[in-house]
């Protein structure tokens, strides 16, 4: 039986009593037919008081697993015992969720155009309204993303390594890989820090799948966030991984065109000059290796071996430490 979800068109968590969980559909915009295109809204308000947590998935259509972590969060939080609220937007990108894209429907990526513009064109009034709708109402921002179509990742966190909290933020994540990444124009995560509110990127796996390992993973890190601000009575859970602590990353192309295989693992270190992919022919014959140019650690790769010039090989971590 499917629930019925309030419709509104602004939202206020202060209106909202204490000790309670809502779910609403909160208006952006309308589409074509003028009918409202809604974003779907969870809202955990504690029975006390205490700061606000925003948790936000699929802000890329097909990066999916950052939903159930948010469903499930969701279905194990207390409320009577909850300090402060969790507001959860488990698909931002709604009309890309719904074709199984990463770009919204304009063919614009959303999180490059963040926080979007108010008299803007299709994407920009929507990332604008979003925005504007939920995200200064958060004290701290998680947003949940995946690699893209064609490209697998590890579990990795995008984060301001230089902030205090934003560090305690993606050290609390269990993570493989931390990348130390200063906030950049145009991503949620960016136009969230620019409103001083704290905010990490956790790349939980693959897009368009459910995948049960990186969800636990996810769930486990937002567990150790609500200790961490004291919004539950728990423990932070041990971490399980030698997290490695990237000082910067960067992605390497091809410089030619043709069929490639990659012969590097994610999580494998690579040294100076190690083999990391070959390039042949449609007729099989070797037309050159890709080596590594300096040491790194592999935090995500392409999967498909069809590859015009220009295209990704791996996303190569430079290492600074070992936690
Ligand atoms: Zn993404």
């Amino acid at each position: 039986m499917r629930t019925e979800v309030p419709l509104i068109k602004e939202f206020d968590p202060a209106a909202l009593p204490k000790g309670s969980m809502q779910f609403f559909w909160l208006e952006i915009v309308t589409d074509s037919f003028a009918e409202p295109v809604s974003i779907p809204l969870m809202v955990a308000k504690g029975r006390y008081d205490g700061p606000t947590l925003g948790l936000t998935a699929a802000v890329h259509g097909n990066e999916l697993n950052g939903i159930p972590v948010i469903q499930r969060l969701f279905s194990e939080i207390d409320v009577s015992e909850l300090r402060g609220t969790i507001i959860g937007v488990p698909v931002v990108n709604v009309p890309s969720f719904m074709r199984k894209k990463r770009r919204f429907n304009d063919g614009v990526d959303l999180n490059h155009i963040f926080p979007g513009k108010a008299d803007g064109n299709v994407s920009q009034v929507y990332a604008h309204r979003f925005f504007n709708k939920l995200v200064p109402h958060f004290d701290i921002l998680l947003d949940l993303h995946t690699a893209s179509f064609g490209r697998i990742n590890s579990y990795y966190i995008r984060a301001d390594m230089e902030q205090e909290e934003t560090r305690k933020l993606a050290l609390l994540q269990d993570a493989e890989i931390i990348v130390h990444n200063p906030p950049s124009d145009g991503t949620l995560r960016g136009a969230a820090d620019a409103l001083d509110i704290p905010a990490i990127t956790l790349e939980v796996g693959n897009s368009n799948t459910f995948q049960k390992r990186f969800i636990r993973s996810g769930l486990e890190g937002i567990h150790n966030v609500l200790c961490h601000l004291d919004m539950v009575d728990d423990d932070i859970a041990a971490p399980s991984k030698n997290t490695i602590i990237c000082k910067s990353s960067y992605w390497l192309y091809t410089d030619a065109g043709g069929v490639l295989s990659l012969q590097a693992d994610l999580l494998q270190i690579l040294e100076q000059g190690q083999q990391m992919a070959l390039l042949r022919d449609i007729f099989g014959n070797r037309i050159k290796d890709y080596l590594a140019p300096e040491k790194g650690i592999v935090i995500g790769k392409s999967i498909n071996p069809v590859n015009q010039t220009g295209g990704r090989i791996l996303h190569l971590g430079i290492i600074k430490s070992l936690t």
